[in-house]
């Protein structure tokens, strides 16, 4: 079922509004929460970031209370149909309006939210990625989750058309993510990623990677770094949500380090797995 306002509804049966700006202008804010053994993973997490992308859009949502009522009674109605790992999607809206560019001081926000089944990603992880460079072309504040992808999207088609699985974005020479992932880079034992800037999205993934890096004792450097050092690479991987940590195992047509699944990698998902299975009994 599918909640959209307030109202629940079958995947066939329409549930959208011609004026909602979500529509109109991409005018609103999404988080993808996993769904591990019938639990939220990291719900606070996503949760703090949804509040920080509603406050720099100015966009009013429901109060975290609210949202995670609603969540666990979509998690309940996705209990009863699937037993599989999920994912919840949540978007919220600046609401229905004329339209105009301004905000409309007078819209409520409308809330959507579903669970789909979404099996961990066990082959990619495993043996990793095919990966091409393409221009970062998306707006200046990607630290921002809203609506607005089709930046993303058209890269991970330009991506797709070059034969390979995901693209790796660059700007004026700069690596800064993936369509849907943070990008990171292992050489000589350390372990590169983009600072949290407004130049990519604050992956909570990223974090928890980052946090296990430092307990596992790899140092980790918040830098950029060129297209260059990621062609140089000894590893490259990404983290997301619903990748979790995929290795990159080539690069624009040439191999990454040996061309193998990195020992560093998979360090991380060895020590990724764990903290999955705490958070599951937690
Ligand atoms: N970067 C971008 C552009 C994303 O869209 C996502 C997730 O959707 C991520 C990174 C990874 O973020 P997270 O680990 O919070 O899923």
């Amino acid at each position: 079922m599918y909640y959209v306002d307030g109202v629940w509804y079958k995947p066939d049966e329409p549930a959208i509004f011609p004026e909602d700006r979500g529509y109109q202008f991409g005018d609103g804010i999404y988080e993808v929460v996993r769904i591990y053994n019938g639990r939220f993973y990291q719900w606070d997490e996503h949760m703090v970031r949804l509040e920080r992308s509603a406050k720099e859009l100015s966009l009013t949502i429901p109060t975290r209370t609210e949202l995670t009522e609603i969540a666990h009674k979509v998690l309940r109605q996705y209990s009863l149909q699937f037993s599989e790992d999920a994912i919840l999607y949540m978007q919220i809206t600046r609401g229905v309006s004329e339209r105009q560019f301004t905000f409309p001081s007078n819209t409520r926000p409308i809330l959507t939210m579903y669970a789909v089944p979404k099996l961990r990603p066990i082959q990619q992880m495993q043996n990793g990625l095919r990966a091409g460079l393409v221009d970062d072309i998306r707006w200046l504040r990607c630290d921002i989750k809203s609506l607005n992808l089709l930046g993303a999207t058209w890269a991970k088609q330009q991506a797709t058309e070059q034969g390979v699985d995901e693209a790796i974005l660059h700007r004026n020479g700069t690596i800064t993510e993936a369509t849907s992932a943070n990008l990171f880079a292992v050489k000589d034992g350390k372990i590169h990623t983009h600072p949290a800037t407004n130049l990519i999205l604050h992956g909570i993934t990223r974090r928890t990677v980052i946090q296990l890096a430092k307990t596992l004792g790899i140092p980790v450097v918040e830098e950029v770094f060129s297209v260059n050092f990621a062609q140089m690479a000894d590893e490259l991987f990404i983290t997301g949500t619903t990748s979790e940590i995929t290795p990159i195992i080539e690069l624009q047509g040439t191999p990454v380090g040996d061309g193998k699944v990195g020992t560093i990698v998979r360090r991380l998902q060895e020590a990724f797995e764990q903290h999955i299975a705490i958070d599951r009994n937690s």
